[in-house]
């Protein structure tokens, strides 16, 4: 009766692949992107720390991290499980160690690094942030300022 259904193995082995690619946030974001026409890559184009989206005519490589995995200075990114409180505290500290190392790595080659958190998109004009981020347009404004003489 339930030849059709997948055995536990099988089920787990799904799940991982589904939470480690394509998680929500992420497409969230890409939906943002595609809607203001920006074209992006997935797959990290061989790049460090295999950024989630690569937009390699802007030199832009995007990340995007969950507050718990990635140890965010937020709220829900400090909290931590008490079980396996040395387990976790380990992981995350190989994954913070592990993103500055692929950021520094980026932007030494000349890559512009945005990071995207998760407990960031849900405020107020994330998108609109998002787009001028990634086309770069916070900087452009800056620079227009300060060279107004
Ligand atoms: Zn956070």
């Amino acid at each position: 009766m339930s030849s059709d259904l997948f055995t536990p193995e099988q089920r787990s082995a799904v799940m991982r692949r589904v939470k480690s690619r394509d998680t929500t946030p992420e497409l969230a974001v890409r939906r943002i992107l595609r809607a203001a026409g920006i074209g992006y890559r997935l797959g990290g184009a061989g790049l460090p720390g295999r950024p989630d989206l690569v937009m390699k005519g802007r030199c832009v490589a995007v990340f995007v991290h969950g507050c718990f995995w990635h140890g965010h200075d937020c709220a829900r990114g400090s909290r931590k499980p008490k079980a396996n409180a040395a387990y976790w505290t380990a992981k995350i500290d190989r994954n913070r160690a592990r993103d500055e190392a692929s950021q520094a790595a980026l932007t030494a080659a000349g890559w512009r690094v945005v990071t995207v958190w998760e407990c960031g998109m849900k405020a107020d004009g994330f998108a609109e942030r998002l787009i001028a981020e990634v086309r770069d347009q916070a900087a452009t404004v800056s620079a227009s300022a300060t060279s107004s003489d």
